[in-house]
């Protein structure tokens, strides 16, 4: 199963990608993750990246194609998580997993106001202390989401593949959600 996850920084989208991953027995892959690491490793990738994670804003286009691209092509299943975040990610996207023969089944969002995703990171902020969640890099990220994101939904809602999951409830309740939603897709 090939599972695309979207939705804004706080919707849980990293929670539920994990959850699936496990309970579908496929990868995850967050973007956020692997980037986080390379930071942390202190690789090239690591520092030419660290000033952008830092102010919160996207890594450009070519160098996140290229790391996914790497990603997939090893993978049957997985859920995506973190990319595509632009329309250019997200048309680079459609047509690698196109050529390698292994579309999309589903494409998932996890619908949060904007007023719950910005107190659910500064709440994270508290607990967990990533440097990018302050005030102003959330308000930077959701910027960023609003511009270069939501037309990225636009696209996979016009191509009628989104499956649109009401974010603001319980974990476990979200969680339901989504293997409801899968299930449907599989008896279509
Ligand atoms: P996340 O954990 O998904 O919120 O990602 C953390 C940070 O990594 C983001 O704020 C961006 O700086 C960077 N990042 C992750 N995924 C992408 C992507 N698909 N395109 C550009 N930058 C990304």
């Amino acid at each position: 199963m090939r599972i695309l996850i979207l939705g804004p920084q706080g919707s849980g989208k990293g929670t539920q990608a994990k959850r699936l991953a496990a309970s579908h027995g496929i990868a995850h892959v967050s973007t956020g993750d692997i980037l986080r690491a390379a930071v942390a490793e202190g690789t090239e990738l690591g520092r030419r990246v660290a000033p952008i994670l830092e102010r919160g804003d996207l890594v450009p286009d070519e160098l996140m194609i290229d790391l996914i691209r790497e990603r997939l092509e090893h993978e049957d299943g997985f859920v995506l998580d973190g990319f595509p975040r632009t329309l250019a990610q997200a048309e680079a996207l459609d047509s690698m997993l196109a050529s390698i023969g292994k579309p999309l089944d589903v494409v998932l969002l996890l619908q949060v106001s904007d007023e719950v995703s910005s107190e659910r990171l500064l709440g994270r902020a508290l607990e967990e202390g990533r440097s990018d969640d302050t005030p102003e890099v959330i308000a930077n990220r959701l910027r960023l989401y609003h511009e270069l994101t939501q037309p990225v939904i636009a696209r996979y809602r016009e191509a009628g593949a989104l499956i649109e999951i009401d974010g603001e409830r319980s974990i476990d309740e979200v969680e339901a959600e989504i293997e409801r939603a899968l299930a449907g897709t599989r008896e279509r």
